[in-house]
C-alpha cells in the first residue's frame, strides 16, 4: 500500500512540477546532479524528505538498545545449557551470488555518495578481529559503527550473566530481559509506522529521480531470491538427508502449516506456535526437543535473515565502491559476513526486523544507512521469503537434533 500509494504520488509530482539541478562534486572526480532546493518540485518534495529522516532516525533509535538487549538476553537464557547447537552455514552462498551478479555495481541508485568516506581502508580480516574487541565499551556504545564491538561484548557478557551466582543471573538476566521485553514493543510501534516511512521515501525517491530506481533492486531482490532458493533447497535438504538420514520431500510435507504461516505473516515469533504443532505432531519430533530448540531457533537460528543481510550490504556497499571509487575487499566482505551472522543473532522474530539489523551492519561499515531506506521500500515479499526460510531451517535443526537423540521423526528410517 505505502509502496503504491508512494509510487503515485511521486509520479504524479515529477510529471507535474518543474525541476531545475544544480552541479554538485561527488567523491572521486564523480559529478552527480541535486536539486536546487528553490525549485518546484524540491519545495513540494520538502515534507516528505522531512517524514522519511524522522522515520529513519527512528529506526536508528532502535538499534543499539535493541542489539544488546536481544543479544544479552538471548546468550544469558541459553548458555552454560549443554543441548544448545546451532547450526549456521549460510556465510557462503549469498556471498558467491552477489559477487557474481553484482547488481550493485554502477547501479543508478538515487543516493547521495558521501564527500569523504574510505571505507575500504585497514578492512583485511584480522583487523576486523582486532577491532570487534572493544577498549571502552560505553564508547563502542555511544558511537555509530561500532555495531560489531557491541554485539562482542553482549555476547560476552550475556556469557558470563549465565555463569555468574544465582541471585545475579537472577537479578541482571531479569533486567535485560525486561529491557528486551520494552524494546521490542517500542520497535512493533516503529515498525507498524512502515507504510507510512515506505510512502514518504518512495515519494521523495520517485519524486526526485523517477522509476529508474527500480530496475537495480528487481536485480537485487532476483539475486536474494536465488540464495535463499539455493539455501533452502540444496544445502538444507542436503544436511537433512546427509546428516539425518531423514528424506527433504517427507520433512518438507510435515512442516508445510508452519512455512505457509512463516510466509504470510512475515514473523517467526507469530509462527512459532504452528512451528511446534508441525514439529510434534506431524513430524514426530517429541515434545522435549522441539519445546527447546524451536523456541531458541525462532529468536537466534535466522538463516533467512543472515543470508538477506550479507546480499544488502554487499549490494549496497558494490553501489557506494563504484559510484565513490573505493574497492569492495575481500577483507570487508567478510566483515560483512561476520557482521551479518551475529546480527542475525540479534534480530527479533518480527516483520522487518531484519531491516534494523542492516542498518547497524552498514554504520559498522562506515557507509551511509540511508541505503538501507531504500531496501525498505522492496522489503515486504523478501522478508516473506526469508521467514520462511528461518523456519525451515529451524524445523531442518530440530528434525537433525532429535535424530542425534535416537528419535524416529518421519521421513526417516525407524
Ligand atoms: N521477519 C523475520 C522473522 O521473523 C526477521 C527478519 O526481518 O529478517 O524471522
Amino acid at each position: 500500500m505505502g509502496l503504491a500509494a508512494g509510487v503515485l504520488v511521486g509520479a504524479v509530482l515529477q510529471a507535474t512540477t518543474e525541476a531545475s539541478w544544480v552541479q554538485a562534486d561527488g567523491v572521486g572526480g564523480l559529478e552527480r546532479l541535486v536539486l536546487d532546493p528553490d525549485c518546484e518540485r524540491a519545495v513540494w518534495l520538502a515534507p516528505f524528505s522531512s517524514a522519511a529522516a524522522v522515520f529513519m532516525r527512528l529506526l536508528k533509535m532502535l538499534i543499539v538498545p535493541l542489539i544488546l538487549t536481544s543479544i544479552v538476553t538471548g546468550v544469558a537464557g541459553v548458555a552454560g545449557n549443554r543441548e544448545f547447537e546451532n547450526m549456521q552455514i549460510h556465510g557462503v552462498s549469498p556471498v558467491v551470488a552477489i559477487n557474481v551478479f553484482r547488481p550493485g555495481v554502477g547501479a543508478e541508485l538515487p543516493l547521495a555518495v558521501p564527500d569523504a568516506f574510505d571505507p575500504g581502508r585497514g578492512r583485511s580480516f584480522a583487523d576486523i578481529l582486532e577491532r570487534m574487541v572493544p577498549e571502552n565499551v560505553f564508547g563502542a556504545l555511544s558511537e555509530n559503527g561500532r555495531m560489531l564491538q557491541v554485539i562482542f561484548f553482549a555476547l560476552v557478557f550475556g556469557f558470563f550473566i549465565a555463569r555468574s551466582a544465582e541471585v545475579h543471573r537472577k537479578r541482571l538476566g531479569g533486567l535485560f530481559e525486561s529491557a528486551f521485553a520494552v524494546m521490542m514493543g517500542v520497535a512493533g510501534m516503529v515498525l507498524k509506522l512502515i507504510p507510512l516511512g515506505v510512502f514518504a521515501l518512495m515519494v521523495k525517491m520517485v519524486g526526485e529521480t523517477g522509476f529508474s530506481v527500480f530496475r537495480p533492486l528487481l536485480a537485487y531482490m532476483a539475486v536474494v531470491a536465488g540464495a535463499l532458493a539455493v539455501h533452502s533447497c540444496l544445502v538444507l535438504p542436503a544436511l537433512l538427508r546427509f546428516v539425518g538420514g531423514i528424506r527433504p520431500g517427507a520433512w518438507v510435507r510435515a512442516m508445510a502449516p508452519a512455512l505457509l504461516t512463516a510466509l504470510s505473516t512475515s514473523s517467526s515469533s507469530i509462527t512459532l506456535p504452528a512451528t511446534l504443532e508441525a514439529a510434534e505432531k506431524r513430524g514426530g519430533i517429541s515434545n522435549k526437543i522441539s519445546s527447546f530448540v524451536l523456541p531458541l531457533g525462532a529468536t537466534i537460528n535466522m538463516d533467512g535473515t543472515a543470508l538477506y543481510e550479507c546480499v544488502g550490504v554487499i549490494f549496497l556497499s558494490q553501489f557506494y565502491a563504484s559510484a565513490g571509487g573505493f574497492e569492495l575487499t575481500l577483507g570487508m566482505q567478510a566483515f560483512i559476513v561476520v557482521t551479518a551472522l551475529l546480527a542475525s543473532i540479534g534480530a527479533a522474530g518480527i516483520p522487518s526486523a531484519g531491516l534494523v539489523m542492516m542498518l547497524a551492519i552498514l554504520s559498522g561499515l562506515g557507509l551511509p544507512v540511508e541505503g538501507a531506506a531504500l531496501l525498505l521500500a522492496i522489503d515486504r515479499p523478501l522478508d516473506m521469503l526469508r521467514t520462511g526460510v528461518n523456519i525451515w531451517s529451524d524445523s531442518c535443526g530440530a528434525a537433525l537434533i532429535a535424530r542425534s537423540e535416537g528419535e524416529t521423526v518421519v521421513g526417516a528410517p525407524a
